[in-house]
């Protein structure tokens, strides 16, 4: 292979990795912004949950868990996307979570450096 198609090569490998870096660094931020958006969620779902609190207080009533069970339903819901987006992320930085500590480690470590646990993910 003569020199210039040597170049020509590197040019196109540096090209293509850091494409992918590109790809990779804006797929994090757009899963951090829907992270945020999750967030907002859950803050006007615990103000809902507050009024109705409030509401049943100023009535003099009992409240029971059933009276704010679909604000209770909608959070864990959300809360589990907080959790699939945040995987998602940690996948991009070829990342994983210990299963036993949840401490975060590289992908190809055997044994959690926190706790020593098999990284069996
Ligand atoms: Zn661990």
């Amino acid at each position: 292979m003569d020199i210039i198609n040597k170049i020509g090569k590197k040019a196109t490998e540096t090209y293509k990795m850091t494409a992918e870096r590109t790809g990779k660094i804006a797929k994090e931020a757009k899963l951090k912004m829907e992270i945020n958006n999750y967030n907002s969620n859950v803050q006007e779902l615990y103000t809902e949950i507050g009024k109705k609190v409030y509401l049943k207080y100023h009535e003099e009533e009992e409240i029971t868990l059933d009276d704010i069970k679909d604000e209770l339903n909608k959070i864990d819901t959300i809360t589990e996307q907080i959790d699939k987006a945040n995987d998602e992320i940690m996948k991009l930085k070829d990342k994983v979570k210990c299963k036993n500590c949840s401490f975060e480690m590289d992908e190809e470590f055997k044994y959690c450096p926190n706790c020593g646990a098999k990284n069996d993910n």
